[in-house]
């Protein structure tokens, strides 16, 4: 039956990425080393808090803004880590995943034809969660192969409807992170524009060879005009619960809790009463860096088998190698291809890219045991 239809508001949008390839890898039986997430068991205290929580009967609503005690854990937490305070009260909001609150963000800002600069490669859910806000995304190309922010080119494309700049460190899809001179600039043109920032910070304890996490909100003139999202799932191995929370300025949070709360209004109750408790050990996270650089080191190492060239990782679940030594095909292809013949599932870069930029890299993920590690480089050997 030919329905009616409804004009798209996101014409240009197809199925996400990481659906696309993680169903591919399911129908050819490979091993999936695309979509983000770990394959082992989440810390087994979690667990068990949350069935306690649940036990205890812990399954009503919580306050829209949050279950109170995490929100003071995450407090707690962030001035153990960056030395600040954040008011749990009217700064923190717990939110249904990391992509989220990133779109509450957006949502809580934008008005017709307000521009945002986003880079690119950029996690795929930017553009569209600008656009159907009825923003206007700007793009600017991360510079290769070092990924990099070019700052002279973010000066050159503010115009008088900038409204806000994305921000991702460490970023996904390259393992690349803001440095001590990328804040100064963002210091100076913020100010300079009267900017906003988004920053996607989820992957904060991914960080490794000793670099400390530049998170916005150690710095003060920049928090003051930020919204900084967080993903429990990420950094807890359990990205299936889409836990997180987002930290903004009172007056900024005030807004983004209007629309929040006739959006999902709160999150699941036990798993933020177990969040609650678990946060309060410090090394329920301050151990995850240690944790994932020896998975990005072995699967590194395994890496060195095949005929694939590393571009570097310094944060994230992510590594980008180089195939277009060994390939003339599009990263696209290449990836359905090296599924489907190798039983290996990657991502292709220019799927963080609106208008396709390929550079002949992939983007592997090495949150995985090691023998699921071991197992993927033996094929990917034979490539
Ligand atoms: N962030 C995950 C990744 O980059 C994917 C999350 C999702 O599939 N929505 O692979």
């Amino acid at each position: 039956m030919e329905g009616l239809k409804i004009e798209s508001k996101l014409p240009n949008v197809g199925t996400t990425i990481f659906t696309v390839m993680s169903a591919l890898a399911t129908e050819y039986k490979a091993i999936n080393l695309s979509q983000g997430f770990p394959d082992f068991q989440m810390p087994e205290e979690l667990v068990r808090l949350t069935c306690n929580a649940l036990q205890q009967g812990f399954n009503q609503y919580s306050p829209m803004a949050g279950w109170m005690p995490l929100r003071e854990s995450i407090a707690a937490k962030i001035h153990d880590l960056y030395g600040v305070n954040v008011n749990p009260d009217t700064e923190i909001t717990i939110t249904p995943g990391g992509t989220y609150g990133i779109y509450t963000a957006f949502t809580t800002v934008l008005r017709a034809s307000d521009e945002v600069i986003v880079f690119e490669p950029a996690y795929d859910s930017y553009i569209p969660n600008i656009e159907v806000n009825g923003g206007i995304a700007v793009r600017i190309p991360l510079e290769f192969p070092t990924y990099r922010i070019n700052w002279d080119e973010v000066r050159a494309r503010i115009t008088p409807r900038t409204r806000m700049i994305a921000l991702n460190s460490p970023h996904n899809p390259t393992g690349s992170i803001l440095r001590d001179d990328d804040i100064e600039q963002l210091r100076q043109i913020v100010q300079e524009y009267d900017l906003l920032i988004m920053s996607d910070e989820v992957y904060e304890h991914l960080i490794y060879d000793g670099e400390p996490h530049r998170s916005i909100l150690r710095y003060p003139d920049l928090r003051e005009r930020a919204f900084v999202n967080f993903s429990f799932g990420k950094v807890y191995h359990c990205t299936g619960w889409k836990m997180g929370y987002c930290i903004a300025p009172p007056a900024f949070m005030a807004e983004f809790r209007k629309v929040h709360q006739f959006n999902c209004f709160s999150c699941f109750t036990p798993a933020q009463v177990a969040l609650a408790e678990f946060l309060k050990d410090r090394e329920a996270y301050r151990g995850i860096s240690n944790f994932y650089q020896q998975k990005r080191d072995y699967f590194a190492k395994l890496m060195q088998q095949t005929r694939f060239k590393p571009l570097p990782s310094y944060g994230s679940y992510f590594q980008l190698y180089y195939f277009d030594h060994l390939s003339d095909l599009s990263d696209k292809d290449f990836s359905i291809w090296l599924t489907k013949e190798h039983s290996v599932a990657c991502i292709p870069v220019s799927a963080f890219y609106q208008e396709a930029t390929d550079n002949g890299v992939v983007r592997f993920c090495f949150a995985k045991k090691e023998e699921t590690l071991e197992r993927a480089v033996e094929r990917l050997v034979k490539v």
